[in-house]
């Protein structure tokens, strides 16, 4: 097949899901017309197509619930823009709590969304039955009731902004899979398609589930991987109330929408699926696709959904749908340059929530790319933030079967995973673990986090509040103070720069006065081109022009 593609262009966007058309959006829309997109099938032909098209604002973090609200208000712009339909139905959302911690986490979540204006309500018991008539609302402490939030056709969305960056004069083709990234002396210089060779500055890489494959074959290490993800379509309910709010139930795993006169019910398991499993590898030609029915694994949340919504037990199931979703290791976004090659930036990993979440990213990415540098907040969606041990198959294959379980789960402060672990311990671990450690991760390593006292369990109690393990660091302040302390860095991440400005390039990034002299350590910020603070160090004096950085400990 004969295909006329530009010999070269700015930016190369590869996948044409609905994170690709945002980000090629947002790149032609902000000036970088020269854009041009690359789709290796159909545009939404990944898992974009089977999304459930919940369009909710409220997110785990403040960072993502603001990239949530810019996506709402996007797509109603783009619709006018466009002249197409997004399907979008501001039917609003109800999120219950069944614990007396997940109303907290609920009412901690809705502060921080009044940051960006999103207009949450906080309902009691009976409020919830009054906006969900249908619902069981005994065992319930209340909720949050969002009256703009609302549900989407995936499709939809993805062809409005396919369409909106045309018309800002990027280019997108179908049916033109990228063969092989280009990289020479680690930056981007274009792209292989089967159609030629395409010369560019910049590459996306808003390939979904398969990025962690492509990632792989550039030395790039990008870690996420794809879950079964399930939910089910009942037969028409007869008499089911038209217009109901999306429902969200995270303490029963679900989260059911009205559609036609039909309910949907999905899950968001603590135990999930990989897909791809025996070979752990995402097929090039998997379009369109998705998997056998798994009722044994789905059935007790199904149950817990006839708890929620009585009226579901009488229901027949029309469809059961398993499709399959990339995961990340702390269920956060994967954005920004890699570590590994210059001018590769990725816009993927997006947990379920990619319909969603993808306006804003792809308005923040385009923003990253045109100016170098993260203008807001984004360090938790930051690729930078992962190792390469993080994408091995091993790791992550072991953990997204716990982090999309993670999307509904509690969002502790200092919550530990519980997969994925032991990677990596320290020669006298033992000997910690005899002293009573309680272990975290950190840069691969199993690290004490802090040590039992009197002979107390080695356990975090998670809690927004007063923490279990006070008194344990109030200890160790008061020993290290009046006594001695020993700390294993280790797991930090370590930097060395040796060169004739060193020193001079050094007292103009930090905040405080280097200190030149060999074996002295200066403890600092490190400052971005706005002067804003990018982290704080500590930065050692090796030798004369050779320094080592010690920065925070790695995720
Ligand atoms: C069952 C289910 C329900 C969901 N429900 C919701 C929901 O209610 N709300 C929500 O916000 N999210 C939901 N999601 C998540 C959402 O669907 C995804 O997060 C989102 O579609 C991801 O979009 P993407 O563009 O990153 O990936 P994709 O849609 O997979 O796009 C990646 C594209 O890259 C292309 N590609 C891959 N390799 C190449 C190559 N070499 N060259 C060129 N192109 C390539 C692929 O063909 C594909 O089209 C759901 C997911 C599932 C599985």
């Amino acid at each position: 097949m004969e295909k006329s593609l530009p010999n070269s262009a700015k930016v190369v966007v590869i996948g044409g899901g609905v994170a690709g058309c945002s980000v090629a959006y947002h790149l032609a829309k902000f000036g970088w017309k020269d854009t041009i997109l690359l789709e290796r099938d159909q545009l939404t032909s990944g898992t974009t197509w089977h999304a459930a098209g919940l369009v909710g604002q409220l997110g785990a973090t403040a960072t993502i619930t603001k990239l949530r609200k810019y996506s709402l208000n996007l797509y109603k712009e783009l619709e006018i823009k466009t002249g197409l339909s997004t399907g979008l139905k501001q039917n609003g959302s109800v999120t219950v709590a069944s614990s007396k911690a997940r109303l907290q986490e609920l009412l901690r979540q809705a502060t921080a969304a009044q940051l960006f204006d999103v207009n949450v309500e906080v309902v009691d018991q009976k409020k919830i039955k009054e906006l969900y008539p249908v619902i069981n609302n005994e065992d319930l402490y209340g909720g949050v009731y969002i009256p703009n939030d609302g549900q989407a056709d995936p499709v939809g969305v993805t062809n409005v902004l396919a369409k909106a960056a045309k018309m800002e004069g990027a280019q997108i083709f179908e049916k033109t899979p990228v063969k092989k990234i280009l990289v020479k002396d680690g930056r981007i210089i274009g792209v292989e398609t089967e159609f030629g060779k395409i010369d560019c500055e910049y590459v996306v890489l808003a390939t979904g589930m398969w990025s962690r494959q492509i990632g792989e074959d550039i030395g790039v290490s990008i870690p996420l991987y794809p879950n079964e993800h399930f939910y089910i379509i009942t037969e028409p309910i007869n008499d089911l109330p038209k217009n109901l709010p999306v429902l969200r139930d995270y303490n029963n795993c679900l989260y059911l929408k009205e559609d036609a006169g039909k309910m949907l019910v999905g899950i968001f398991e603590p135990n999930a699926k990989n897909a791809f499993k025996d070979k752990g590898i995402v097929p090039d030609d998997f379009s369109f696709g998705e998997f056998p029915d798994d009722f044994d694994h789905f059935e007790p949340y199904l149950e817990k959904s006839f708890y929620r919504l009585p009226f579901l037990e009488k229901a027949g199931v029309r469809k059961f749908f398993s499709g399959p979703e990339s995961f990340t290791p702390d269920t956060q976004y994967l954005l920004g340059e890699t570590a590994e090659v210059k001018n590769l930036y990725t816009c993927c990993g997006f947990n379920s929530i990619g319909i969603v979440s993808s306006g804003g990213a792809g308005r923040v990415t385009a923003e990253w790319m045109i100016n170098g540098y993260m203008t807001e907040d984004l360090y938790s969606l930051d690729i930078k933030r992962f190792q390469k041990f993080h994408s091995s198959k091993k790791f992550i294959m072991e953990r997204v079967t716990e982090t999309l379980g993670d999307l509904y789960g509690m969002h502790w402060p200092y919550k530990q995973h519980q997969t994925s672990r032991n990677q990596k311990l320290l020669p006298y671990h033992e000997e910690l673990k005899n002293a009573g450690a309680c272990f975290g991760q950190s840069g691969e390593y199993e690290r004490p986090m802090w040590f039992a006292l009197d002979n107390s369990k080695p356990e975090y109690e998670y809690s927004f509040n007063y923490q279990n393990w006070y008194p344990s660091v109030a200890h160790e302040c008061k020993n290290t103070l009046e006594n001695v302390g020993l700390y294993d860095l280790s797991p930090f991440s370590k930097y060395d720069l040796k060169g004739e400005k060193v020193y001079e390039e050094l007292q103009r990034l930090c905040t405080a006065n280097i200190k030149n002299e060999i074996g002295k350590c200066t403890y600092t910020h490190m400052l971005n081109e706005a002067g804003g603070i990018e982290t704080d160090l500590t930065v050692i004096c090796l030798d004369k022009n050779y320094y080592r950085i010690v920065s925070s400990a790695a995720v």
